[in-house]
């Protein structure tokens, strides 16, 4: 399935904050390979916002492509706006202009995505059909590891503060069906910050890294898209 193996591990993370540094520096020590789901309007230090008594402060562009490289960039809309709420015009112009603009800065082709708020609709799949996206990640976890039917539309396994992550890990490294399985993990890196939990992410790393049966893999080498 990928390199002979049919078990898969990725990770979707969103609106590239400053805590994204660290983060990227945990996967590049395990080897995990992650998309970043960013939004190229939001680019600015200015952009802040408070959880838990922690400043979450977005990015600004420089520095970008070398801080990610290595994993998947994906659309997370221009400003985050909820696209259920827009026009078909307005929702084009979110993720067409946020595809070209991070496109332009990271020099590459992008095709996936994931939804502002987990917001979406019949409607927006068939706009972003349109747009040249063929993944985009919602809110709506599986808690399994069943390759997803509509790509448009796929949840990932599971948060990293869900209360089962170890035991959905235990699962997935224990799989030896024939079946491929694989493993989604989303969130965002500002909540091991605001919630002082960074040892999550690094036992979660541990104990899946470098293993034979699994490949590691963005949301796209996995879906090859
Ligand atoms: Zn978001």
């Amino acid at each position: 399935m990928w390199n002979g193996k049919n078990k898969a591990l990725t990770f979707s993370y969103d609106d590239g904050v400053e805590s994204d540094r660290k983060l990227v520096s945990i996967f590049n020590k395990y080897g995990m390979k992650c998309t970043f789901n960013l939004n190229s309007a939001l680019m600015t230090p200015e952009s802040t916002w408070e959880m838990n008594g922690f400043t979450v402060r977005r990015m600004p562009p420089e520095g970008l492509p070398e801080l990610y490289k290595g994993h998947e960039i994906a659309v997370h809309c221009t400003t985050h706006a909820d696209l259920t709420k827009l026009s078909d015009e307005e929702v084009r112009r979110e993720v067409l202009e946020d595809k070209s603009a991070l496109e332009k800065l990271f020099g590459t082709k992008i095709t996936g995505m994931a939804y502002p708020y987990g917001a979406f609709d019949d409607r927006i799949i068939g706009i972003l059909r349109e747009c040249g996206i063929k993944f985009s990640r919602t809110c709506e976890d599986s808690h399994g590891f069943g390759v997803p039917e509509n790509l448009l539309a796929f949840g990932a396994t599971c948060r990293h503060e869900s209360d089962d992550l170890f035991e959905l890990l235990d699962k997935f490294l224990a799989y030896s069906g024939t079946e491929p399985a694989v493993f989604c993990l989303r969130g965002h890196s500002y909540e091991f910050d605001a919630h002082d939990n960074w040892r999550i992410i690094e036992e979660f790393c541990e104990k899946a890294a470098f293993r034979e049966d699994i490949f590691y893999g963005t949301n796209s080498q996995i879906y090859k898209l």
